[in-house]
């Protein structure tokens, strides 16, 4: 039987080819399937009506009953507003229209009782309410079913042409409302049951036309359940895929470089969390297959290190290594740290990047394929053809956000037989994200700094406290510290943002002033040669201040820079304050934040502020910030994007229903891996219907 979900929007009663095609382009609906997926983004309840005297402008919506006294223009003809005065027994209100004023006047008229409903806005002293829904007050009575209005998402071109909620209400109730309708049911009888779940052509109809918000509530359990469970057993599938098909290379030995490390080179104890990491990692490498590991960790919880140590345990059994990172500033800092860290050990350690010379280039090219070459730390440069490994049992990818799905996949496929992987990265996910972005990644955290950090102070400062910010400045500097001071840098208003910075630049030095002060100025316009000259001059402690843009927002760790002051920090997204902030508190010394803002603050704005003035863990800035922001936009997330098109589900908020639907998912992935069995029929077709996302890892191998 032709499912009735894929039949084209147009051949719904009310709709026609032309609003079909509108539906279409604004919307991306063409089946009556899509358009019972584009859920109302909120309900509105109208059994309640207000009288105009209990109006304030805090409430977001109001309906009220009364008449129209007079209608007036205002304003220049370009920019005409109608005006309506409404009113009932305790008072008048103004209702204002922008646009399509003459429809306005012929549709309502003077005198007759209608219902008002729209959301008041304050003026001055005024309240009026700008493009109201309008209905006369007999035809509102005669009305039957619900008072929860469904609201639906609109954009500018549906408006004109005259679609409204309203719109999307009649469409779906005149489709239900036919009694031959059956909609083919997507999950199997057995879990519907057992989850007490309602059926989907119930839950599609309710969701839209709800008598009750008990009605809503049960719609939107199975709908959001169906959605997070459908992505769930797809990811797990792609992992079980991918662990029956990759032999992994067996790592057993833990051998002299590793031990010696171990036992001379390490001059500190391991935090309980990282040694927690690295038994699941060396789980991983014995266990005969490919290790994809996820780290996760905040910016110096000692990620480095694991890496490290994961390498010597590729070398004890015999492979190479390498170590990828996003930009040469980084590559370096790691460079410089392992060899740090393996000094005396004889290893081969060599960096790969952009400025590689070519003799010593060509030089690193035949080491590395004769195997003399043990330990290889690059940029990008490590993806170019010419680099081959003798045998490659390691790849450590760090801050993997940075790099697309391709360029992983041309690392992992210099060898016949896939590396293990270890991916790091200083973005704290949440847990409900990483299920989903990273799901059939195994994940590890380092929840735990090493011993001794004291917790950064943050303090969120008005423009009004400048001065005793550089007061607080020279303080620190006089006691031998040094501090940054970081400008926002944005593509769109770069050229007013690069004059900030130097105004800023200019204001410091003249405060800060030579000889007794040396404030260095970095930034991503400069010639390499001077940032370079400015960054070494500061990392020897031979400048005091270094203001920057964000391009230390990766890389630089110098434990004597105590103080991060972030200017305009309105502007900063919650992930890149805490990564900036990050910055310090590398040392022994107690380390300050200091976030600088103009007086207007958006919500937001101020939230993110005190967000971070009031925590340093990473991971609830995280949760946060996904609260706030959408799961799109989280850090991490832009290039990659969210693979899975969620219209229900929010990973925001359904953290406990996602952990739900992977347990049942894992359930029944347990007891039936290939989906083989009758009674699972309807999950097997689940999972070939969905879309093959950008984000798979199978896909890449
Ligand atoms: P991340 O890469 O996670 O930001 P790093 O690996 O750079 O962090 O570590 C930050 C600093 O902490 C480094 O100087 C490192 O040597 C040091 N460190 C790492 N682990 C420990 C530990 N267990 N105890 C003390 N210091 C540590
Ligand atoms: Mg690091």
């Amino acid at each position: 039987m032709e499912n009735l979900l894929y039949t084209n929007v147009k051949f719904l009663k009310g709709m026609g080819p032309k609003r079909a095609d509108l539906f279409a382009r604004e919307l991306g609906i063409f089946t009556i399937g899509d358009l019972l997926k584009y859920y109302p983004y909120k309900y509105i309840d109208r059994t309640k009506i207000y009288t105009i005297s209990e109006i304030n402008s805090t409430h977001t919506h109001i309906q009220i009953r009364g008449r129209i006294v007079s209608f007036r223009k205002e304003g220049p003809k370009y920019r005409q507003r109608l005006i309506a005065i409404f009113s009932d027994q305790t008072g008048s209100i103004e209702l204002v229209w922008f646009q399509g004023a003459k429809w306005v006047e012929k549709s309502y008229e003077i005198g007759v009782e209608y219902i008002v409903f729209g959301k008041p806005t304050r003026f001055g002293k005024k309240i009026n309410i700008a493009h109201p829904e309008i209905e006369p007050a007999a035809l509102f009575e005669n009305s039957v079913g619900t008072s929860l209005y469904p609201q639906y998402s609109l954009t500018e071109k549906l408006r004109s042409a005259y679609i409204s909620s309203k719109t999307f209400q009649k469409l779906i109730s005149d489709f239900f409302s036919s009694d031959k309708l059956t909609i083919p049911e997507t999950l199997p009888d057995y879990l519907v049951k057992k989850l007490r779940l309602i059926s989907l052509q119930e839950a599609l109809h309710k969701i839209h036309l709800p008598s009750n918000p008990e009605e809503i509530k049960k719609s939107e359990s199975r709908l959001k359940f169906e959605e997070l469970f459908g992505i769930q057993l797809k990811i797990l599938k792609q992992k079980l895929g991918r662990s029956t098909h990759f032999q992994g290379f067996v790592f057993n030995e833990v051998g002299d470089h590793f031990n010696t490390f171990y036992k001379k080179n390490l001059k500190f104890k391991l935090t309980e969390a990282q040694k927690k990491v690295m038994r699941e990692i060396r789980i991983d490498l014995r266990s005969g297959k490919q290790m994809n590991r996820l780290l996760q960790g905040d910016v110096g919880s000692g990620k480095t290190l694991i890496a490290l140590m994961s390498a010597l345990l590729a070398l004890d059994n015999g492979f190479q290594a390498c170590l990828m990172a996003p930009t040469e500033i980084l590559a370096v800092q790691h460079f410089n740290t392992m060899t740090n860290f393996l000094a005396g050990l004889p290893l081969q350690v060599l960096l790969l990047t952009g400025s590689t010379k070519k003799k010593e280039r060509d030089s690193i090219y035949s080491d590395l394929e004769n195997g003399s070459i043990e330990i290889l730390i690059g940029t990008h440069a490590l993806l170019e053809d010419p680099v081959k490994f003798k045998n490659l049992g390691l790849v450590i990818i760090d801050e993997q956000h940075r790099f697309g799905v391709a360029q992983r996949a041309k690392l992992w496929k210099k060898n016949l037989q896939p590396p293990h992987v270890l991916v790091m990265t200083a973005t704290p996910i949440p847990r409900t994200l990483a299920m989903t972005l990273y799901g059939d990644l195994d994940v590890s955290v380092i929840d735990e700094l090493p011993p001794g950090r004291k917790p950064i102070q943050t303090f969120h400062y008005y423009e009004s406290k400048r001065l005793a910010m550089y007061g607080f400045l020279r303080k620190q500097i006089d006691q031998g510290r040094q501090v940054y001071i970081v400008y926002p840098l944005i593509l769109e208003s770069e050229k007013l943002d690069y004059i900030a910075l130097e105004d800023g630049y200019a204001g410091v030095t003249e405060y800060f002033s030579p000889p007794e002060y040396t404030v260095v100025c970095v930034h991503g316009k400069m010639k390499t040669e001077d940032k370079d000259y400015g960054m070494n001059l500061f990392k020897k402690g031979k400048a005091h201040i270094m203001v920057a843009t964000t391009v230390i927002e990766v890389g630089v760790d110098i434990p004597n820079a105590t103080v991060m002051v972030i200017e305009s920090a309105e502007r900063y997204g919650l992930s890149q304050l805490h990564q900036l902030r990050g910055r310090v508190g590398r040392g022994a010394d107690q380390s300050y934040c200091i976030l600088m803002s103009g007086y207007k603050l958006s919500n937001e704005a101020k939230k993110r502020i005190d967000t971070l003035v009031n925590t340093n863990d990473g991971f609830e800035i995280a949760e946060v910030d996904l609260k706030l922001r959408g799961p799109g936009d989280i850090e991490g997330t832009q290039q990659s994007g969210i693979p899975f098109d969620l219209k229900i589900a929010n990973l925001a908020r359904d953290g406990q229903l996602l952990q739900y639907a992977r347990n049942i998912a894992e359930d029944i992935l347990e007891s039936d891996p290939e989906l083989k069995e009758e009674k699972n029929i309807l999950l097997y077709r689940m999972l070939h219907n969905m879309k093959t996302s950008a984000f798979d890892w199978s896909v890449i191998s």
